[in-house]
């Protein structure tokens, strides 16, 4: 696929996380000059991993990844597969596999269908997510775990989030749901279910892991363009001229180039883009933020399942994950790790804490799920986000929905997870990427 532009100046990327680097690639296949510019020293962004000396491995973000993402990189002989994945629920002392433990308490059943009938008759749409939940899950399921859950991410009330919220949660239907799980079964593996919507999910889809953690991804995608990529190198502005980009600044050299693809926040590019005021409101676009803490403990399943939601309020964190309970590696035998999510804001009372005081703080509240936990207890390790979540107010939803698709600059575009601001798993990030890219290009060379 070599279609030669003749422009002397390059597109420059703005960031090394998965969809910058699937940018890059693209445009090199594509024959168009590119400079990828990442802030930091390493590659793979939000999809970092650690590994310790005693054998525990952590990942920043991202677990799940399917194989088919693995083949696209190049990495499918790296990775093992996953054999197992599930999620339950916690609510007033009841533990629900998810979905189908919910579907069966009669009041939540009873509440559902009242709400689907009522939809017969309602022809306007959901106004707000608080709405979007109770019609389709009837209110007793909304009320008492879709919009707390929700509410507990964002750090906002349902009702003032956009509909699109419950839209991208939404759920596969049970047919589907109930197929992919019986394809699994028959495999031994864990069949890919909500982790990619910009391709089908199928009984082909399962997750598996790199042998090397998920950055693996994103390292695997760098290793074939070293030349391409400057690390330590933070583009400090893009500069505008006319409203069409001119050049980046990046360690105080400014570099001429043909087009931006920025993966940088999008609440960012008010400060970052200078030579126009057309992007100022994207400042007041949030992002959630997350203290991720994992506390390791002796002792394995210690979680009814691998994910576990919270959605009462008398638990500071909304979901916990023993992520051993799929990936057994992540921990030496006979130990496990529980990454507890509690949302926060930066400089705040949570996210100042030491990681030793979120330990003791994350210990306190998992007694209840796991008694005698304070026993177990081999120590901790906290990793902090500003950009965990995009909260899709509905104040700007209507903003959201066009400055993702065209930035009104001519030669700027904002992808990816933070740079498009939607909740895009890695698989999601790197296909709409290429599309995105894709169409850039055939609409340079025209
Ligand atoms: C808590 C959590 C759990 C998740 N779990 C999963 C999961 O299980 N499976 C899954 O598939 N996905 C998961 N995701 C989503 C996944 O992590 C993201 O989709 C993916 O990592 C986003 O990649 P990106 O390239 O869009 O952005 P990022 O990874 O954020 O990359 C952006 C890069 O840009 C750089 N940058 C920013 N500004 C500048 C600048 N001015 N100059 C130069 N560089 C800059 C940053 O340093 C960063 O490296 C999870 C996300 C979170 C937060």
């Amino acid at each position: 696929m070599n279609v030669l532009i003749p422009s002397p100046k390059p597109v420059a990327v703005v960031g090394g996380g998965i969809a910058g680097l699937s940018a890059a690639r693209r445009l090199r296949e594509h024959g168009v000059p590119v400079v990828l510019f990442e802030g930091s020293d390493r590659v793979a962004g939000l999809a970092r991993s650690f590994q310790d000396d005693s054998g525990f491995t952590f990942d920043f973000g991202a677990h799940f990844i399917t194989n088919r993402l693995a083949k696209c990189v190049g990495i499918e002989k790296e990775c093992r597969d996953v054999k197992y994945y599930g999620e339950s629920v916690l609510v007033h002392g009841k533990l629900y596999p998810y979905p189908f433990g919910l579907v069966g308490n009669p009041r939540y059943l009873s509440s559902a269908f009242l709400s689907r009938a009522r939809g017969l008759f309602e022809k306007a749409p959901a106004e707000s997510a608080a709405d979007w939940f109770a019609r389709a899950y009837g209110s007793a399921m909304a009320d008492e775990i879709a919009i707390p859950l929700v509410e507990a991410w964002s750090g906002t009330a349902a009702s003032d989030l956009a509909p699109s919220v419950g839209d991208k949660l939404g759920a596969s239907s049970i047919a589907k749901v109930l197929w992919l799980r019986a394809a699994g079964r028959l495999q031994n593996k864990a069949i890919a279910n909500g982790y990619c919507s910009e391709l089908p999910e199928s009984a082909q889809v399962w997750h598996v892991y790199p042998e090397k953690g998920v950055a693996r991804v994103c390292e695997k995608l760098a290793e074939e363009m070293t030349e391409v990529i400057q690390l330590n190198s933070k583009v400090e502005s893009i500069q505008v001229r006319d409203e069409q980009v001119r050049s980046v600044v990046v360690n105080g050299r400014e570099i001429e180039v043909s087009t931006v693809i920025s993966t940088a926040p999008i609440n960012l590019l008010p400060r970052l883009v200078q030579g126009t005021d057309s992007l100022t409101d994207l400042a007041e676009f949030r992002f959630k933020p997350m203290v991720l803490v994992n506390v390791m403990l002796e002792g394995r399943h210690l979680l009814p399942n691998t994910v576990l939601w919270l959605p009462e309020k008398k638990f500071p964190f909304f979901r916990l994950t023993e992520a051993p309970w799929s990936m057994p590696w992540l921990a030496p035998e006979g130990k496990t790790i529980i990454t507890c999510d509690i949302g926060a804001d930066v400089g705040d009372e949570i996210w100042t804490r030491t990681d030793e005081e979120l330990g003791e703080f994350c210990l306190d509240h998992l007694e209840e799920i796991i008694p005698g936990v304070r026993q177990r207890y081999l120590g901790v390790r906290a990793l902090r986000t500003p950009i965990a979540y995009p909260i899709f107010l509905r104040k700007y939803e209507e903003r959201r929905l066009s400055v993702t698709q065209d930035t009104g600059i001519a030669g700027l575009h904002s992808v990816g997870r933070n740079g498009g601001f939607d909740h895009l798993p890695m698989e999601d990030a790197y296909h709409r990427t290429l599309r995105r890219v894709d169409r850039l290009t055939a609409a340079l060379s025209a």
